[in-house]
């Protein structure tokens, strides 16, 4: 996954602000403000520097540690608030963080709260992943849902960047959208 789209988009929707500002209603301008402010800290937290790694890397490692303590719980003489509550977590994870058995199992990466090598150290991650899965004998669940997480925020981004900028454009603002104006 590459992120040039987006930071493109950003310019595009810098350049029509300038463009179209002296052009478009006093409304459209407050809102289109709003909604930039609103969409630059995630603009950011996909595109700056590995975000995409360090998305993977924490819900790994927040998973496998669900994981691990839902394990534990199935030996504990306890209930499952008391459970968690002694080990100050809110939720488990029932389900395996990688669907891999058989004896390297215990070896797997992703079990152990760790991004797979191929994905460390490929160019691009989703070929690393991609590559790890090929040679993984096992499903790793929860890079797959976090792949596909991740993937909704780059597009959810992009949307609203194409938004913002067709207002711009079109100087109308979408009929859903409120837009109270601040009443000075
Ligand atoms: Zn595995």
């Amino acid at each position: 996954m590459t992120f040039d789209h987006l930071e493109s988009l950003r310019d595009d929707v810098d350049r029509q602000f300038k463009r179209s500002s002296r052009a478009i209603s006093v409304t459209t301008k407050y809102w289109a403000n709003r909604k930039l402010t609103e969409i630059t800290p995630r603009l950011r937290s996909v595109t700056r520097e590995n975000a995409y790694e360090d998305y993977l890397l924490d819900a790994v490692q927040a998973e496998a540690e669900k994981f691990r303590h839902y394990v534990e719980f199935q030996d504990a003489d306890a209930s499952r608030d008391e459970f968690l509550d002694s080990i100050h977590y809110d939720e488990l994870r029932e389900r395996p963080v990688c669907t891999c058995t058989g004896q390297h199992a215990h070896k797997c990466p992703v079990k152990l709260g760790k991004l797979p090598r191929e994905v460390r150290v490929a160019e691009d991650i989703d070929d690393g992943l991609r590559e790890f899965r090929a040679n993984h004998n096992g499903r790793p669940l929860v890079l797959m849902d976090a792949q596909d997480q991740f993937a909704a925020k780059v597009a959810d981004v992009e949307r609203e960047l194409r938004s913002l900028l067709s207002v711009l454009t079109s100087d109308e603002i979408p009929d859903d959208e409120e837009v109270p104006l601040p009443s000075q």
